[in-house]
């Protein structure tokens, strides 16, 4: 296991239940005579019907099948028989303590333990889940634990609710593909969709049936480590990815066998994190927030989430775990958001240390009224609301709604008919899961240079007979480190390094293979570099295999410095100096810093976290089967000290055109938005990305040169303009483009980026072939948030760009107009 279960929180994950056929038929007895309204004791309350509740539901739902009229019959129907501590109980998330309260953690002198007591449990779980205390629980899997748990609350549970069994699969279950950021880079939202899917199909033979995934937050700033769990800088990409995972996860149906419910994560802004530290504040313009970081999660929540996660940072001074703003206006008022919604590990109690809570209690009601239904291992819910509702603070309304939420997610999703682990328990890598995780692994990678050498050819791909390869780095064959962060239940005897997988093509194709690690990940002795550079220096070609661990990103990851981490830098400065052709694999969870590299290696190639076909994956690519086909999601800075760098920045009055940004500025040339030691632009930009073939881009039209405003305001939903180009493969081989569409609006009331992206397309074309690629551009793509945080369109120009990355360079104009008198064709 990785990441912070090894000191927070162990997953569970040890045999299968045996006994879960026959407890089910029980367990489906008992739950319809609790479903159908017979209260079994007289504890239970008479609960009016909530006014929120009504509201909700009618408001337009984000997800169908919880407006469903039968499962709110039934969620009725139970809520009428709860008494008040079990309703609490459906509003509390804890880890696994097991039949006791365990003692204090031993980290007590620093760390999390010491600022947060939340990691000290304070509760026995199996006493609380076989009282019918405790809702949910997180990051404990395995048919045999779940079934454990489960087989508590529903058999001797007084109203048999079943437990929801939460869990941290972010990039797979056992069979392990990309991190997120890679996935991202295949611009594929169809393969991210179905790798998702696979997880949940494994997951949910461990008895979990919900997803703390997707996280959607931008990222802007790669020093944030938890970049590497999302999308990255773009809205738009991450809208896509974001709507891919939903469909990926939840299907079209929560209570499909193999489906989870989602938990859309962290809202809102968390990527935003000032100087890209962990857990950092978040401040920004409305416009901003909603025209930036709001998106992919709208989009989520459109594709139907069945939960969402509230975030552990304040938005313009309101923690986002107490922030009504987010909770109840835009999300449940604005976007009919019809789920729940769970507040992130401890950030209920976190409300403390932000200040705006001087104790539990009001953490509490501050909390759940502004809409955290569920309070994830704080231990404030359970111990508060009691007193709260009797003194009138939090009303039994609110505390009503919260648990309706909850149980109609727990309808829908089959818990109450199939409350047990299901099938046969996946207990590691699937085989007929590999070939689509190699997939998305090969489409993951993003090769950012490949010169010619002397010969005239590009270095890759790899010729492939009789050359001789010398490996090298603590990446070439590091099984525990291809998953990367979040890595689920993955292990490393599942995982093929490239140093496995070159060794055998070598083999087939009659070469060799020299092989050493040169260094470690973040190892300051230079022993091995003699091994390394001898091994070069007897090879016709290196394959160079550096980067970052799996742990130097994700929760708790920020970076200051985005370099390559230890004394790998100095292993690749003595490697090139051999002067071998070197291919460089960066393996990282974030863009970094590659100036170095840029000037002196041929070719470099970006992996971030590849997964359990890590090597077959690579030896695919480096072979040349396959050409690589992924763009960057972020940019790649030239240094650290341009951060945060993003390509849709907004434009400034000082544009520094006409002058060299290489060089120092002599003269008036300083008074421009620049630095005077290093050029503004990325390394390596947003949507970059090479193939081992090329393409042209031509014809780039619009079918029309204006838009009647009128018109522009008046369709929402169909396309005012359609943008089209020619692509054509120019190589010699057969290979993949991301065709991108972006978008540029001069002369609004509110100043736009200098573009932004409006559509994308992967194209796969054989040599020589063209295709007529086109992008309906209507509202969505055209609008902006203007002062009043509407969406809107001006009478404004637009330029649209059709190519190969943010830098395409052929555009054409069009306008939209508030006189139709003025139109004319261009
Ligand atoms: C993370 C979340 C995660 C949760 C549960 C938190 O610390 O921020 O992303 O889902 O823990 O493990």
């Amino acid at each position: 296991m990785r990441c912070k279960f090894v000191d927070r929180v162990t997953w569970h994950t040890a045999g299968s239940g045996t006994k879960s056929r026959v407890c089910r038929l029980l367990t489906i007895a008992t739950l319809s005579l609790a479903t159908a309204g017979f209260a079994s004791n007289g504890l239970a309350q008479a609960t009016p019907s909530a006014p929120l509740h009504s509201a909700n539901v009618a408001a337009r739902a984000s997800n169908a099948q919880l407006a469903d009229p039968h499962i709110e019959a039934r969620v009725d129907g139970l809520l009428r028989q709860m008494t008040l501590d079990e309703k609490i109980g459906q509003l509390v998330q804890y880890s696994d303590t097991g039949d006791a309260v365990p003692a204090p953690t031993a980290e007590k002198a620093g760390g999390l333990a010491a600022v947060n007591p939340g990691t000290t449990y304070h509760v026995n779980t199996m006493q609380l889940a076989a009282a019918g205390r405790l809702g949910s629980m997180l990051n404990l899997v395995g048919a045999a634990r779940t079934n454990t748990y489960q087989h508590l609350a529903v058999e001797q549970g007084r109203l048999h609710i079943p437990l929801l069994f939460g869990a941290d699969v972010i990039h797979g279950f056992r069979t392990i593909y990309p991190v997120p950021l890679g996935l991202a880079a295949s611009f594929d939202p169809d393969m991210v969709a179905a790798v998702s899917h696979i997880a949940a199909e494994e997951a949910t033979t461990a008895g979990v049936r919900w997803f703390y995934s997707p996280m959607v937050d931008i990222s802007r700033d790669p020093r944030w480590g938890r970049s590497v769990e999302g999308a990255g800088e773009d809205p738009w990409l991450g809208a896509a990815m974001a709507r891919a995972y939903i469909r990926g996860y939840q299907s079209d149906d929560l209570s499909k066998p193999g489906s989870v419910a989602a938990s859309v994560k962290h809202f809102a802004a968390y990527g935003a994190a000032e100087a890209g530290r962990e857990y950092n504040t978040t401040d920004m313009s409305e416009i901003t927030l909603r025209q930036v970081y709001l998106p992919p999660y709208k989009a989520a929540v459109e594709a139907g989430a069945a939960t969402i996660m509230s975030a552990f940072n304040s938005l313009n001074g309101v923690p986002a775990s107490a922030n009504p703003f987010l909770l109840n206006k835009v999300l449940r008022g604005e976007w009919g958001f019809n789920g729940f919604v769970v507040s992130d590990y401890t950030s209920v109690m976190e409300l403390t240390h932000h200040g705006i809570a001087l104790d539990a209690a009001t953490a509490t009601r501050k909390a759940i009224n502004a809409g955290v239904d569920v309070d994830m291992m704080s231990h404030f819910y359970d111990v508060e609301l009691p007193e709260l509702i009797r003194s009138g603070q939090v009303s039994m309304d609110v505390v009503d709604e919260a648990v309706r939420r909850v149980l109609r997610v727990k309808f829908a999703t089959g818990l109450f008919e199939h409350p047990y682990a299901e099938g046969v328990e996946i207990t590691s890598a699937v085989p007929e899961h590999r070939p689509l995780v190699r997939k998305a692994a090969e489409e993951s990678f993003v090769l950012l240079q490949n010169d010619k050498l002397a010969g005239g050819a590009p270095l890759l791909p790899l010729a492939s007979a009789g050359k001789r390869i010398a490996l090298i780095g603590p990446l070439a064959d590091n099984a525990e480190e291809m998953v990367g962060a979040w890595g689920g239940a993955g292990t490393s005897h599942d995982i093929i390094t490239l140093r496995q997988a070159v060794t055998e093509r070598a083999r087939r194709a009659g070469g060799a293979l020299l092989y050493a690690k040169g260094t470690g990940i973040d190892d300051p002795s230079q022993a091995g570099f003699a091994e390394a550079v001898q091994a070069a220096g007897a090879a016709d070609v290196v394959v160079l295999a550096l980067g970052e661990s799996s742990s130097m990103s994700g929760e708790g990851g920020s970076r200051a410095k985005l370099d390559l981490p230890g004394n790998q830098q100095q292993l690749l400065e003595a490697v090139v100096a051999t002067g071998k052709p070197v291919v460089l694999l960066i393996f990282s969870g974030r863009p970094l810093v590659l100036d170095w590299a840029s000037k002196h290696v041929p070719a470099i190639m970006e992996v971030w976290f590849p997964g359990t076909e890590a090597g077959n994956a690579l030896a695919n690519v480096l072979y040349g089967d396959t050409s690589p086909s992924g763009k960057l999601p972020m940019s790649f800075p030239r240094t650290v000290g341009q951060e945060p760098l993003y390509y849709n920045q907004f434009p400034t009055g000082r544009p520094p055109v006409g002058v060299d940004l290489s060089k120092a500025p002599t003269g008036q040339e300083r008074f421009l938005s620049r630095y005077i030691d290093v050029p503004n632009s990325a390394l390596f930009p947003f949507g970059y990305g090479l193939s081992y073939s090329s393409f042209a881009y031509r014809d780039v039209k619009v079918s029309r040169a204006s838009i009647p405003l009128a018109q522009a305001l008046a369709n929402r939903n169909t396309p005012l303009v359609e943008a089209t180009a020619m692509v054509t493969n120019t190589g010699s081989r057969a290979a993949t483009e991301v065709v991108q569409c972006y978008v540029r609006n001069l002369g609004a009331s509110i100043e736009q980026p200098v573009r932004s992206l409006k559509g994308f397309e992967r194209v796969t074309l054989a040599p020589g072939e063209s295709r007529p690629v086109k992008f309906a551009l209507g509202f969505n793509e055209l609008s902006f948030f203007n002062v009043e945080s509407t969406p809107t369109i001006e009478a404004t120009q637009y330029t649209v760009w059709i190519g190969g990355s943010s830098l395409a360079d052929q555009g054409v104009p069009f306008d939209v107009v508030s006189d139709p008198a003025t139109t004319s064709a261009r």
